[in-house]
């Protein structure tokens, strides 16, 4: 089978970040959906990757080891995923625990603002809804409002509160796009730019962004994902050449009842582009 034809899903969320499955219920899921090759991605969180191999193994799909981690650059929070590298390297989880170690401080921040426009109990209720207690985000804020009446769906949740300019809205500063591409490369594995159609960036600062990341050693672009139209698809795969990048495939996948994109049931990435699992070939678990 040619690499493209591959049914990879590269970008999923487990309980360990902000998804609704466990990692045994998603890799299921990803088998029962005609996945071949798959890697669970967490928020800044590799606690679920052996628990996600052993499951993987178990129905027979080949797994690559996967983050998505949170990088503040040109003051907007951008994602890199890392694939195939060793979870067990001591300078990832170190970064990666850096990393979530703001969350905590920033989800009390939002919930004193939600308190200012009546919304009360917000951090309580949140953590309701979390697995990880390391790993609170705004996805879990945004359940605790559907919960309470607030809004209807976990999207308008972000519309009306979540995002700049909103009244839970609390500026973050992640880890640093070097510092993220080089915890990944150096443990063995290979960087990627989540979903770049959903950053709100200038064509000059998107550009910097590509440029910097090729600059840092980072490899790949997803350009089949969740969050992309059709059109962005033709778009990152022109930028993908352009910037001598290989692809990367994934659902982006949270949640059954809030994601529109099932595991494994994306397009298939053009024969024109280098798949990314075509760089990491002897990572497959
Ligand atoms: P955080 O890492 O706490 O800033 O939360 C970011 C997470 O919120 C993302 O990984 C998505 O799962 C979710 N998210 C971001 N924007 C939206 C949106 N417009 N609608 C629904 N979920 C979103
Ligand atoms: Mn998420
Ligand atoms: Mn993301
Ligand atoms: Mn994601």
């Amino acid at each position: 089978m040619p690499d493209h034809d591959i049914n990879a899903d590269l970008h999923c969320h487990s309980v360990v970040s902000d998804g609704t499955l466990t990692p045994e219920a998603l890799a299921a899921r990803a088998a029962a959906n005609g996945v071949q090759l798959w890697a669970l991605t967490d928020h800044d969180e590799v606690g679920g990757l052996e628990r996600a191999a052993e499951a993987a193994r178990a129905n027979g799909l080949r797994f690559l080891t996967g983050v998505e981690i949170s990088v503040t650059f040109c003051s907007e929070t951008v994602h890199i995923v890392g694939l195939g590298f060793d979870a067990a390297d001591a300078a990832v989880r170190q970064g990666l625990y850096d990393t979530r170690n703001g969350r905590g401080p920033r989800a009390r921040e939002i919930a004193d603002q939600l308190a200012r426009v009546g919304i009360k109990g917000a951090y309580e209720g949140a953590l309701r809804f979390v697995g990880n207690p390391e790993l609170i985000s705004r996805t879990h804020f945004a359940r605790f409002l559907v919960e309470q009446g607030h809004c209807r769906d976990t999207s308008e949740v972000f519309r009306k509160y979540l995002t700049e300019g909103k009244p839970g809205y609390v500026p973050h500063r992640w880890a640093s796009l070097g510092d993220a591409i080089r915890w990944i490369r150096d443990a063995g594995g290979v960087a990627v730019i989540a979903h770049p159609g959903r950053y709100k960036f200038t064509a000059n600062e998107e550009y910097a962004l590509f440029t910097e990341f090729k600059g840092h050693g980072g490899q790949a672009v997803e350009v089949v994902t969740g969050s992309h139209t059709p059109a962005e698809y033709v778009e990152y795969a022109d930028k993908a050449k352009e910037f001598g990048l290989a692809a990367s495939r994934g659902s982006d996948f949270h949640s059954p009842d809030e994601s529109h994109c099932d595991l494994g049931r994306l397009p298939l990435l053009s024969p024109s582009l280098q798949p990314v699992w075509s760089l990491l070939a002897d990572r497959v678990q």
